[in-house]
Formats: structure tokens, sequence, C-alpha cells
């Protein structure tokens, strides 16, 4: 194997792997490093996403909604089940199982693109050259025309809150429990703080969340997080608003959490504590002196609307950069770069990125809330369509929720798309397609939904932001 490349790519998360199969099926010779270490050892790509995060919280997420389900609803079905028990183990077993069948997946698509997939470190060194030091103890420098960096993000630590894996943990951490905490504490009511706090209590915790700022979801449309947050007290998550945490200390097997809000010092008790107020870019031994690579004041490498850096064919890529810190962003960049390495044309429309949060009813939505808009003084209409109008969303026994388009009073343009609802994750495809093309409400309006299907709430909010919606009463 000869140690020069058209392109090495430095970190193999949901930016680094796809950049690097697309600058294999660009012809380049590509190699691809990763240093993701398991729990019991093993080596994988897939990085944060397919390891210990998208993927074991979604599945997480599926198995505990199916056991609420079981449990509180599927009487109203008329099927009746003996006592349903929780089988934690078999969950686990499960989680890990897609994890291991995903990450391994990688390593079958580098092959059959003739990507050289490498475990272990990659340093930039100046010149376009890669140290790598593989797992098996060796190293060696390759030489590339291109780099790209998708080293990823890493969970913030606060030291008033120090990690130390078992009762204080982080998002991979409480991933893996091997029981269901009696009392979860989390910080951070953030996507992946809601995520995980609605896994656990599900599964039967007494789960408190404890979010600084003063009202729930900030960056999404207030309609959509007021509605959320019904929901959300309605299972029985205890969030708990403008609540700053002062502290956290283990007391034998438990974490006493200080924090304060509007009425005072109070002192929480849980089993289990989660840490998830944000994540920082991971740029950890990746730089060495002179690669004219620069970081910005937060960490994170600094990269042009192309995420070029400013050291001539060296690339970045995925939560490293500047943006949202999600897969699906991270991918297109990574696939961006990789064809404009090959010459090709590569864009990304930064304007429409969509956003999920897989809770129940989830949430999702791309382009501009409405609290945006206005503050943006463009005349806009809204169109709202309740899920309880939807027959389909009936039949699933999933009539909670909306969808609500808001778009330009001048041109019709769709500006953003808010659902909580079921399935919105897979709803919200429709609208950012709509928005990727410039669609009017009336392009959406003219297209025709097949009947019945959760897509006609998308199709009635863009007829109601014009009044026109049929199955439900236009205000
Ligand atoms: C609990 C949780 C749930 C999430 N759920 C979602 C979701 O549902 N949808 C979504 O879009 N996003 C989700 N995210 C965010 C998503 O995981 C990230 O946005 C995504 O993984 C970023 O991809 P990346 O490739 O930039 O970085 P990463 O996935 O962090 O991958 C970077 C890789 O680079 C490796 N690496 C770093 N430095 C080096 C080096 N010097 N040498 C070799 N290898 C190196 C790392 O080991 C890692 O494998 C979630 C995150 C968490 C924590």
């Amino acid at each position: 194997m000869s140690d020069a490349y058209d392109v090495v790519v430095i970190g193999g998360g949901p930016a680094g792997y796809p950049a690097a199969i697309r600058a294999a099926q660009n012809k380049l010779t590509v190699a691809c490093i990763d240093e993701w270490k398991n729990r019991d050892g093993s080596y994988a790509f897939g990085g944060t996403c397919l390891n210990a995060g998208c993927i074991p919280s979604k599945a997480l997420l599926e198995s505990s909604e199916l056991y609420v389900r079981a449990k509180e609803e599927f009487g109203t079905h008329g099927v009746k089940l003996g006592s349903i028990e929780l089988d934690l183990a078999q969950m686990q077993k499960r989680r890990a199982s897609i994890v291991k069948t995903m990450t391994g997946g990688i390593g079958a698509l580098f092959k059959a693109n003739g990507v050289v997939g490498i475990s272990g470190h990659g340093r930039l060194l100046p010149g376009n050259q890669v140290l790598v030091k593989a797992s098996d103890g060796s190293e060696k420098t390759l030489q590339a025309k291109d780099v790209i960096l998708a080293s990823g993000s890493a969970p913030i630590r606060l030291s008033t809150v120090p990690h130390d894996g078992e009762l204080i943990v982080d998002s991979w951490d409480a991933l893996e429990f091997d029981a269901v905490p009696r009392r979860l504490g989390v910080i951070g009511a953030g996507v992946i703080g809601l995520e995980l706090g609605s896994v656990w209590r599900r599964l039967g915790s007494e789960v408190t969340v404890l979010e600084a700022l003063p009202e729930l979801l900030t960056f999404a449309d207030q309609t959509i997080a007021k509605e959320a947050q019904r929901h959300f007290k309605k299972q029985g998550l205890d969030i708990k608003l403008g609540a700053k945490v002062a502290r956290a200390v283990v007391k034998g097997s438990a974490v006493d959490v200080t924090y304060s809000d509007a009425q005072g010092e109070h002192t929480l008790q849980v089993d289990k504590l989660v840490a998830a107020v944000g994540r920082r870019p991971f740029t950890q031994d990746l730089l060495a002196e002179g690669t004219g690579v620069a970081l910005d004041p937060r960490g994170f490498i600094q990269v042009d609307e192309h995420c070029r850096t400013g050291a001539a064919h060296v690339w970045a890529v995925g939560d490293v950069v500047r943006g949202p810190m999600l897969a699906h962003k991270g991918k297109e960049e990574g696939v961006m770069v990789a064809d404009l390495i090959a010459g090709h044309y590569g864009d990304l429309n930064y304007k429409v990125i969509p956003s999920v949060i897989y809770t129940a009813p989830e949430i999702a939505w791309v382009g501009q809330t409405e609290e945006q808009v206005k503050a943006s003084g463009r005349p806009y209409k809204v169109g709202v369509f309740p899920f309880a109008a939807s027959g389909r969303a009936r039949a699933m026994e999933a009539g909670q929720g909306m969808a609500k388009v808001i778009a330009a009073k001048d041109d019709d343009e769709v500006l953003g798309v808010h659902v909580i609802g079921p399935l919105a994750g897979e709803l919200i495809a429709e609208a950012v397609l709509a928005m990727e093309y410039s669609a009017s409400t009336e392009d959406i309006q003219r297209t025709i939904h097949a009947h019945p299907t959760l897509s006609e709430a998308i199709h009635e909010a863009a007829l109601a932001a014009d009044k026109k919606a049929i199955d439900a009463i236009n205000r």
C-alpha cells in the first residue's frame, strides 16, 4: 500500500466517512483515519452519531416508546396483552447490535468504494502530511494532495459537575445504563437532554430536567415549543426552567445537585445525573505547529462557506466547524468538499437544514420560526393544521400536535415549516424539498397528497395559510 493519497480524511463520523466515499467515487485515492474506541476496546468507524449519538439514542427511543404504548395504548386498539415487563438487558442488546451492524456497514462501504480505512490517530503536519499512529502501535506519515479534517465534537464538561462515568455521566454513558435509575437528573433541556430524559422516563425513572434558560426550546418556533412543553409535562418529565446548576456532589450512591431559580437555592437528590449542556469542537492533538489551520475563539476550525480552511488544500467539515451540530449537515459538507476537490460543482444551502427532536410527539422544522420572520419585518401569513383533524393520525392513535407553515405575504414563498406530531422527522422532508426549490404555499397546495396520510397535514397547513383548508376550520 502506497503512503501517498489524493485525499486523506481525519475522522470517520457522518461528516468524514461520506467525504471519503464520495472522493473515491470521484476516482481519487482515499484513506480515512478514525480513532473511535468503544467501551469493549474495539475500534469503529461512524463517530459519535453511529456509536454514541443518533443511532443508539433512536434505538432506545423506539424501544421505550413501544413499551409505553404497549402499556398505555394497545388496550385502546383492542389489543389485550398479559402483564408487560421491561427487559432492559434485551433492549440494550438490541441497541448495541444495531450500532454494530451500522458501524460495520461503513467498513463494507469503504471496501466497495476502494477507501482505505485506518483505525488510529491522525495528526496534520505542515505540507499536507498526516502522521498516523495506528491502533496496532505502528506509525507512518501519509502524503496527501488534499486533507479533510472531520474530527467532530465532544461533550462539554462543567468543572462544577465532575464527570465520573458512574453517577455523573454524559450522553454516551446515559445510553448504556444497565438498570433504570429511580431518580434521574438531566442538566440541559436541549435536544439531547430531552431525548435521553424521555427514554428513561418511559422506562420508569422520575426525571427532573434542569434548564438555565427561562423558556423551553428557545431555538424552535414558540407555538411548537409551548405545545411540546404541555406534552412533556403530561408524560411526567419535570422540566424546571430558569434553574441554574451551581454544583453537583456525589454523596454515597446518590448525587446532590444544587441549583438556583427565581425562588432561591434548592438541592435535588438523584441516583444518576446526566450533563447534557452542549458539545464543543474536538481538535485535540489534531494540528501540528505550522499547518496554517486556524481556530476561532470558540475552538471551531475556521472555514469559508465551502469548508476551506486558511491552509491550501486543507478542508474541514462537520461538528468541528461552524453551523448546527447535526449529522446530515456534516454529511452534506463532506460530500460537497469531496466534489470540489475533484473539480466538480459543490455547494450547500445552509438556510434549509432540517432539525428533528425525536421525542413523542416528534418535533421537526426547517427554515425560519415565526419569531424570526416577525423580527425580520417581512409581512407573513401562517397556516396551521392540527393532527386531531387527520384521519391517518387518528387511526394511529396519534392525533396530537400540528403542522405549521409560514410564508411571505408578498410572493407566497415558504419561509418556514414546523411540525409537532407523529413522524414529524419524516414529514419535514417534503418541506425541505419544497424550500430547496423555493416553493410557494401554492406549489404545496396544488401538489396531490395521498389520502389518508400524515403528509396531508402539511398540505392542509399550506392551504390554511390562505384560509383554504378543507379539513379544518380556517381562522
Ligand atoms: C446523544 C446524541 C444524539 C444525537 N442525535 C442526533 C440526531 O438524531 N441527528 C443528528 O443529526 N445529529 C445527532 N447528534 C449529533 C451528531 O452525532 C453529530 O452532529 C455528528 O456525529 C457529527 O459528525 P462528525 O463526523 O462531524 O463528528 P463525529 O461524529 O464526532 O466523528 C468524528 C470522528 O473523528 C474521530 N477523530 C477525532 N479526532 C481524530 C484524530 N485526530 N484522528 C483520528 N480520528 C479522530 C472521532 O473519534 C470520531 O470518530 C447526536 C449527538 C448525540 C451526542
